[in-house]
């Protein structure tokens, strides 16, 4: 098989929704019966996006192979209800490492190693064996960045040679711009895409589609023009105005024609018959449609500036709200800020989703301890699981000032400590427990009904854990913990039976959400915080 690809680069600006682009494209040829997947580059130096932070970068996805990936990977998953491996993000760091490695090797003795041909041949090596490895129809990859950033040229350039090697009807390049309107008429201004477009054919890449981000659909003046200076048909200028939801992109740009145009230039033949796929996949988008019964969920967070720190636990909650029928308010608290903690009884349920270090805790203990007196339902995740065993510890078990290590390293009663195998580990990249790992669930637990099996997999990513030492202690005053892992040697889940709702989990449900497949914990968080 030879597997084509669609090659997505970006233009004008940066935050354009390049990845939903991508994704949308993706699933449009996957609901056309393709099998397709995606990558993307992102051109950084880090090797992984674990060690950036959430604030400015948005979350770090973990794949179930523990990759810490940008993003976008979570929009690929999401839209095509499909697991990506963490080899499909590449960044330069990954790139350079095994170049260098392999200069250190020998490999190219006498050799001057340089960035063509060397770089390009390791990005092309990487893309190629994905597509071959996973037996892919179409492999889309995303190339991060801005057209004309310094470090993202050797990835444009792979990708031109990906294209004069494999023949134009294997290849694709979609370039994603901007047209603006900025006066009061809302003239949509075509001259940024024009020379985003010029940069890219500077380094000779010509585009064979255009998705022009607008406020406003792209009226037909605006595409002739954009069309007559890029050198691209004009049906092949897409608009990509705002939508109400970020599903709505595929259909959006089905109906300009990009699926016919994309297998006209594969030379495809033979019409594919996806109406089942698209019920599908229309049945899930409606559902998805805000409805007026709003959940109000508090967010109490540390990363809460950035709408997308937190990416995934955002979608997680509207997938369980698209499940029930109902539309989910998401609050952002601010858990350094959090000096009136009874604003909390203004929320149907309190959610504390991941987090690291000191600053922002006591808000989030004080929060988790404020949902169990005051029956509220409650989810903790990760450090939201670990901080809710804090807060039972010096409140539940007369444990003073007990706490995690993370935050106090010489508490008298570190409830939450380092794993044991992470004691002698000093790098901070990659080195967290991390991806998918399977968990045994308790019987007659609440766990046990909400995932109605006694053996899960969930995706992980910590450091620090329950200490076993206080097991005892936490189940004789009324704590179960109804899930375990590694022969019981970590605790997974912690649920508080008398209480309307309470449950803390070791591990990232938010990373296994799809829509129209809610994970499990969030739908019946938001079941009961719907009634309560
Ligand atoms: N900081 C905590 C740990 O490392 C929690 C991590 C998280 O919430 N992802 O264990």
């Amino acid at each position: 098989m030879q597997t084509k690809f669609v090659f997505v680069t970006g233009g004008v600006m940066s935050g354009l929704g390049k990845g939903v682009i991508s994704s949308s494209i993706a699933k449009l040829l996957q609901l056309s019966d393709q099998k397709v997947s995606c990558v993307k580059i992102d051109p950084y130096l880090n090797f992984d996006a674990g060690t950036m932070n959430p604030i400015t970068h948005g979350e770090v996805f973990v794949t179930e192979d523990g990759g810490e990936c940008d993003m976008d990977i979570g929009n690929y998953e999401r839209f095509l209800n499909q697991d990506i491996p963490k080899s499909h993000n590449i960044t330069t760091a990954q790139i350079y490492s095994s170049v260098i490695e392999a200069e250190r090797r020998g490999k190219y003795l006498g050799a001057c190693v340089q960035i063509i041909p060397h770089i390009t041949d390791e990005i092309k090596k990487r893309i190629r064996k994905i597509a071959e490895d996973e037996n892919l129809d179409v492999l889309l990859v995303e190339c991060g960045g801005t057209v004309g950033d310094i470090e993202s040229l050797p990835f444009l350039e792979a990708l031109r040679q990906i294209k004069v090697e494999d023949g134009s009807e294997r290849v694709i390049f979609v370039h994603v711009t901007l047209a603006p309107s900025i006066d009061a008429v809302g003239e949509q201004k075509t001259k940024p895409t024009q020379h985003s477009v010029q940069e890219l054919r500077r380094i000779g890449i010509q585009p064979d589609f255009l998705a022009v981000r607008s406020t406003q659909p792209l009226l037909e003046k605006t595409k002739k023009k954009i069309a007559l200076f890029t050198n691209v048909a004009l049906k092949d200028v897409i608009s990509c105005h705002d939508v109400d939801s970020i599903f709505m992109t595929p259909q959006n740009l089905y109906d300009q024609g990009i699926v016919d145009s994309i297998f006209k230039k594969f030379a495809k033949v033979g019409l594919v018959n996806a109406s089942a796929n698209w019920d599908k996949w229309n049945a899930i988008v409606n559902s998805m449609n805000s409805k007026d019964e709003k959940v109000n969920i508090a967010m109490v967070g540390k990363y809460v500036s950035l709408a997308d720190s937190y990416v995934s636990v955002n979608h997680a909650l509207k997938h369980a709200g698209g499940k029930i029928g109902r539309s989910v308010s998401i609050n952002w608290i601010d858990s350094e800020k959090l000096d009136d903690i009874n604003q909390l009884s203004n929320f149907n349920g309190i959610l504390v989703p991941g987090g690291f270090g000191i600053r922002g805790s006591e808000g989030i203990i004080n929060a988790a301890n404020f949902a169990r007196e005051k029956n509220i339902p409650y989810l903790g995740i990760c450090f939201g699981f670990q901080l809710a065993a804090v807060s039972f510890g010096r409140h539940m078990c007369n444990l003073e000032n007990a706490n995690s290590t993370e935050i106090d390293s010489e508490t008298k009663y570190p409830v939450i400590d380092l794993l044991p195998e992470q004691k002698l580990v000093s790098d901070m990249g990659g080195s967290l427990r991390l991806g998918a790992n399977q968990i045994k669930i308790k019987e007659n637990s609440l766990a046990s009904k909400i995932y109605n099996s006694n053996l899960i997999s969930k995706r992980h990513r910590h450091r620090f854990e329950f200490n076993k030492e206080f097991l005892d202690t936490f189940e004789k005053n009324g704590m179960v913990f109804s899930g375990e892992s590694d022969d019981g040697k970590r605790m997974e889940i912690l649920e508080i039976p008398s209480h309307k709702f309470y449950l803390g989990v070791q591990y990232h449900p938010e990373f296994n959400s799809r829509p129209g497949f809610p994970e499990e914990a969030f739908e019946a968080f938001l079941t009961v915080s719907a009634q309560n």
